[in-house]
């Protein structure tokens, strides 16, 4: 397959540049040259009408009868190469005729009037411009024609159109290789920006381009490039923390296998030693399967295929049901759960998925609050937003951990949380969740101590008439990341 030729920009706008700047020259000779000839013809044909009346004042009727330039005091008609001068009877007969005007014919006499006429021959090769007009000479009504020559002024013509059309190419060249060289001088700082990004890989992201002036056309894009390249680093940073923490955590619970394994196989034991310990094994796998599901869906939602099934959903009556469902985990920590869902808060949203990271969240709050105190489960609608909170008295999070908090496998204590069976994901969930309904997950100081995990959600106004859960079943496909 043969390649097309594609031309470089800067060769490109050379020719574009050439090609404009020829179209503009050749109108504009075009004009000039119109117009000088124009003016040349014009100052001829005055010219020759001032020879007329030079003439007219100077033939005169000699007293034989015969017609004679009686004064040379502006030319000699018979020394003149390119002036003529001749005097024909109304009849057609040649009355004078100075000696380059012999050579021309004979002029028209039908239609001689006192308008001056104005004609252009051609004799012997030499074009002549021509003025007739009848004239009184000496008492006698003649018709008298003066000629010039329009060799001279064809001849400068002629050079003028050389000029213009010879230079023509030769400033069309010299304007294309001035083009190209001021497009090379223009580009070159792209051609620089390439060859640095081309320098800049995966493991040397850190490196930016330079920006000599950031506010001309190459400074804004080398700009727009290295914030690119800052986000680009960020995601690579992200990544490999993620799967740095990723194969830590996966370690942990395969380390764990193998060292009861190991402890199995040491000495014989008793079948009641050897099913504690498969049993502890078998817990260690549960929870590496979790954290493996976990991770998986965390892909899914980075990856935009999880199908949502949006409905109408009662949030209140959802928190009552997640409430009950770990009711017994706050009870085994003699702790108490109060719900107040007294204001209705409606959201379109995935039950499950909004079910989930409620579950997380109050998970969280049984597993981080000391055992006996209480933890609140708020549900209400502020304005336009459907507002869950988790009031606990826990530790509360410290404000410069309030966003980092929501990073997949980050902890703030890591004994603790790994010993409550906490993956570090669950907040991660939570925020994905929450985020791919276009809601917000923040989390506050309690002002009584502990902290306010707060899910904010686009409220659902309810239709007259409607039952919250009658409303039309939509399932649409999310796009929400992580
Ligand atoms: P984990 O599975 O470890 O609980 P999470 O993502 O749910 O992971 O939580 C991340 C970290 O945030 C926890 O390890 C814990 O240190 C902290 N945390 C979460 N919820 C609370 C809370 N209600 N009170 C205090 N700390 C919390």
């Amino acid at each position: 397959m043969s390649r097309r030729f594609v031309p470089s920009i800067r060769f490109r706008l050379a020719a574009w540049y050439t090609v404009a700047l020829c179209l503009m020259l050749i109108v504009y000779a075009t004009a000039t040259f119109v117009t000088v000839r124009h003016e040349f013809l014009e100052q001829l044909d005055d010219d020759l009408y001032e020879d007329f009346e030079t003439a007219e004042g100077l033939i005169t009727r000699m007293p034989d009868g015969r017609f004679a330039w009686v004064s040379n005091e502006h030319h000699d008609p018979d020394i003149d190469e390119d002036r003529g001068t001749d005097v024909w009877a109304a009849g057609g007969e040649p009355i004078f005729r100075s000696r380059t005007s012999s050579a021309l014919p004979p002029p028209v006499l039908s239609g001689a009037s006192t308008h001056p006429r104005y004609d252009s021959i051609v004799a012997n090769g030499t074009h002549w411009r021509t003025l007739t007009r009848t004239a009184t000479l000496g008492g006698a009504a003649v018709v008298l024609r003066v000629a010039r020559s329009e060799d001279r002024l064809r001849t400068q013509l002629r050079e003028i159109l050389t000029v213009l059309v010879f230079g023509l190419p030769l400033v069309a060249i010299l304007a294309g290789m001035g083009g190209y060289v001021l497009a090379r001088r223009a580009l070159t700082p792209i051609d620089r920006l390439a060859a640095e990004a081309r320098r800049i890989t995966a493991d040397r992201l850190h490196e930016r381009l330079s920006v000599p002036n950031e506010r001309d056309e190459i400074g804004r894009l080398a700009a727009v490039i290295n914030e690119t390249f800052a986000r680009l680093e960020a995601s690579f940073d992200h990544l490999r923390r993620f799967t740095a923490d990723a194969s830590h955590e996966l370690r942990t619970p395969l380390s764990v296998i193998r060292g009861i394994g190991e402890v199995g196989l040491g000495e014989t034991r008793s079948p009641a030693e050897y099913k504690e310990a498969i049993g502890s094994m078998l817990e260690e796998v549960d929870r590496l399967t979790t954290l493996v599901e976990t991770l998986l869906r965390l892909s899914h939602g980075d990856a935009g295929t999880v199908r949502l099934s949006r409905e109408p959903v009662d949030l209140g009556q959802l928190a009552r049901d997640v409430v009950s469902s770990l009711s017994i985990l706050a009870e085994e920590r003699n702790q108490r759960i109060r719900i107040d869902d007294s204001a209705q808060s409606l959201a379109t949203v995935d039950r499950l998925v909004i079910r989930e990271a409620i579950a997380n969240l109050l998970d969280n709050a049984i597993k981080y609050s000391p055992a006996g105190s209480p933890i609140d489960v708020r549900v209400r609608s502020d304005r336009n937003q459907a507002v869950i909170e988790f009031v606990d008295q826990g530790p509360g999070i410290g404000a410069p951990y309030r966003e980092r908090i929501f990073d997949r496998f980050f902890r703030l204590d890591d004994a603790r949380s790994r010993e409550s069976g906490g993956t570090g994901l669950g907040l991660a969930i939570a925020k994905w969740a929450v985020d791919v309904h276009g809601g917000r997950i923040t989390v506050d100081e309690n002002p009584g101590g502990g902290s306010v995990f707060r899910i904010t959600l686009p409220l659902t106004t309810p239709r007259q008439g409607d039952g919250t859960k009658q409303h039309a079943h939509t399932t649409q496909s999310s796009g929400g990341r992580l």
